[in-house]
């Protein structure tokens, strides 16, 4: 048995010269837990040509969602970017990863912290009735530099609100917190920046950060992620993971080569 599935694509959407979306059919019996990533790819020569990928669709839909990056010279994303509709891409069979909510504590507040693509996990999250059940609040903050690249998450937020199930979820539940570092928009700065000044908090009027009622999990740059993850650290959260799960977990949205 093969390691993948092939899959069609059934839509694709370029949101700038350096982010995209695509939508492709899904193999009935690919499971995942929303919040976890898979290999996907192309075949190349004949030969797979895979890397991670976080499913930004959520496991009660019919089709696989992606939001990719296009990196010039990446040995993968410099032909995905290319794929049309009707072209076959490659979808591993096992899920895995460190973003769902069985590796948090129980809480009230739950943080998604994102840069870039590190959106993807949030999308499926966010499209989960269960997470909704689990928490009483849910923060997603999507960090970039220009605000053409908050783009695909606003759509996503938007189109959720007027969705006939989730549109009153959101509404009690779901805050949104798109920021930008290098232009003028409403929210100005890096996430690490505005949960140490409390900015974040005190724009969505709500209270700082707390141990007892937050629960976190976050996905960016590794950078962003070490600096995170020591913040959090020296106020005492642990990170959580598969076998003891703790106030927060953290998944790198790519890795430097
Ligand atoms: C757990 C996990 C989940 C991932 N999920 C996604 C996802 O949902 N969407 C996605 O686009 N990528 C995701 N990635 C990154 C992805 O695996 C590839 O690195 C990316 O598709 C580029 O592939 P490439 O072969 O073109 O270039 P690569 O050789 O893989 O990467 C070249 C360089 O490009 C930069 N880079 C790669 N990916 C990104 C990115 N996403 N954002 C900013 N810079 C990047 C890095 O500096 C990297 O060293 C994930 C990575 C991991 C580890």
């Amino acid at each position: 048995m093969s390691a993948f599935h092939r899959e069609k694509v059934l839509s694709v959407r370029h949101w700038t010269d350096t982010l995209f979306s695509f939508t492709a059919t899904r193999n009935s019996g690919f499971r995942f837990l929303n919040g976890q990533f898979a290999m996907i790819g192309l075949e190349i020569d004949g030969r797979p040509l895979l890397r991670a990928y976080s499913m930004a669709s959520a496991n009660h839909e019919e089709s696989l969602e992606f939001f990719s990056i296009k990196v010039a010279d990446g040995p993968l994303t410099s032909r995905l970017q290319r794929i049309k509709e009707g072209d076959t891409i490659l979808v591993g069979r096992k899920a895995t990863g460190t973003l769902i909510t069985d590796n948090l504590i129980s809480g009230k507040r739950l943080l998604l912290l994102s840069t870039g693509t590190g959106l993807a996990p949030f999308a499926s999250l966010i499209k989960d009735p269960e997470v909704y059940e689990r928490f009483e609040t849910i923060v997603l903050v999507h960090g970039c530099r220009q605000v053409s690249e908050l783009a695909y998450g606003e759509q996503l937020v938007a189109r959720l609100r007027e969705d006939e199930l989730f549109g009153e979820l959101l509404q009690d539940k779901l805050i949104y917190y798109p920021t930008v570092t290098r232009e003028p928009f409403r929210n100005r700065g890096r996430i690490t920046d505005l949960i140490a000044s409390n900015q974040l908090f005190d724009d969505i009027g709500l209270a700082p950060l707390d141990i007892d009622s937050d629960r976190i999990m976050m996905c960016g740059s590794p950078a962003m992620l070490e600096e995170l993850r020591d913040m959090l650290g020296a106020r005492g959260f642990a990170e959580g993971n598969h076998s003891e799960p703790g106030h927060f977990v953290i998944e790198k949205a790519f890795v430097e080569r």
